[in-house]
């Protein structure tokens, strides 16, 4: 629409990409330079080992110029192979969508759900992982593969109590985790949970433009990858640990989002990551306060596993939410996430992650009541207000 010319600052609050900020920006916007010289080997030395910190892993994490998607597919092809079986949960759109995914790359994957509309509003149920895997005496399954924030839905599982659930069943399954849209907003620990595979990417809790992703390695995943007969050359994981150890990579890297990596990274530890995920259980707790407010159901119905990282509103029935969200897009300038797969047109999603500070998520909220009023939505009271009360009195800095 030309006629549409918004002034001041657009308001990304989709639960990813989310909005960058202008130091990463200006961070990338130094000159390419030589991917093979040897001030990149030092940049990639140094990158390799401060992004173990983020994943709280020991072990190598390999980074690869792809979105998400691509770090998903990486983790399957370099550890399994034609046919084997794996074991996944329906938390959502995302968990659906790697099911797929793994389909496609000929494994054979088995979906545990909750009846209804049950598994979109809870988080994986690792008892039900455990009963499936004490019956699998043969060990014909593989890996077990959840998402650790389901960004369809808004629900943060429990991966400590998936691995407890494998160790309890005995089963020698690798343990997958997504957490792309969890890493560095929601608490997360590679290595103490004892998680094989994690899956990342760039442009959530990081605060980069999509481009980046991630594998977190474990020693157990690195061994089954030398065997696994899947097919692989981009992702395999050989060549770019050889090349790492040099800090350079078998291709040409995305030099300039390696740039905007580096700063992330010294601006999350600068911070201090147990700060950076204080901040986000603080908004997500806002804005749920928001939610409450207007008289809305939050898409989550486990306050156990409510997520630090987006909140899904639901929609009363009869009211199209993507009707609401492209009124709120038009008449503020503001993104909201759509509701994804079977959620389609019953939510929308508030993002609260990354770059964002009190302020930012109550004209969000400003711009969600609003618009939901001029939509018809009935809503209770004011959910500004509740946002406003909750921030105020749990005030995040009160010690530093
Ligand atoms: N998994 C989760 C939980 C996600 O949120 C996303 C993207 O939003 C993906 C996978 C897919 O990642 P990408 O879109 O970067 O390929």
């Amino acid at each position: 629409n030309l006629d549409f010319h918004p002034t001041g600052r657009h308001f990304l609050q989709i639960p990813g990409p989310s909005p960058v900020p202008d130091r990463i920006l200006r961070a990338m916007s130094l000159p390419t330079i030589d991917h093979r010289g040897p001030e990149f080997g030092a940049l990639g030395l140094e990158l390799l080992v401060k992004i173990k910190q983020i994943f709280k892993t020991e072990n190598p994490v390999i980074i690869y110029p792809a979105s998400g998607t691509g770090a998903w597919e990486a983790a399957l092809v370099n550890t399994l192979s034609p046919g084997d079986q794996v074991l996944m949960f329906e938390t959502g759109h995302f968990a659906t969508l790697w099911q797929k995914m793994a389909r496609r790359l000929g494994i054979e994957p088995e979906f545990l759900w909750l009846p209804g509309d049950q598994g979109w509003r809870q988080g994986v149920q690792a008892d039900m992982i455990e009963a499936r895997l004490k019956q699998d005496i043969d060990h014909e399954i593989k890996a077990v593969c959840v998402v650790h924030n389901e960004t369809s839905t808004g629900v943060t599982s429990d991966i400590a109590a998936v691995r407890r659930a494998i160790d309890a069943a005995g089963h020698p399954a690798l343990l997958m985790v997504d957490t792309i849209s969890g890493l560095a907003s929601a608490d997360y620990r590679h290595d103490e949970w004892g998680v094989d595979v994690t899956i990342s990417g760039s442009q959530k809790g990081l605060m980069l433009p999509p481009g980046i992703s991630f594998n977190a390695l474990s020693d157990k995943a690195v061994k089954t990858s030398k065997s696994a007969r899947l097919p692989k050359s981009f992702w395999a994981w050989d060549e770019i640990l050889e090349a790492n150890k040099h800090g350079y990579w078998p291709y040409t890297p995305n030099t300039n989002l390696l740039y905007g990596l580096n700063e992330s990274l010294d601006m999350l530890l600068g911070e201090g990551l147990e700060h950076v995920l204080a901040r986000h259980q603080r908004w997500a707790a806002g804005v749920r306060a928001a939610v409450n407010a207007w008289g809305l159901e939050i898409q989550c119905q486990d306050p156990a596993v409510y997520s630090p990282v987006l909140t899904g509103v639901v929609m009363p029935d009869g009211v199209d939410a993507d009707a609401v969200r492209k009124l709120i897009y038009e008449r503020f300038d503001l993104s909201l996430g759509m509701g994804l797969g079977k959620a389609k047109g019953r939510m929308f999603r508030i993002g609260h992650l990354g770059d964002c500070n009190d302020l930012t998520l109550i004209a969000t909220l400003g711009g969600c009541e609003a618009g939901m009023k001029l939509a018809g939505v009935p809503l209770e009271d004011s959910g500004v207000l509740a946002a406003l009360d909750c921030f105020a009195r749990h005030p995040l800095d009160a010690n530093r």
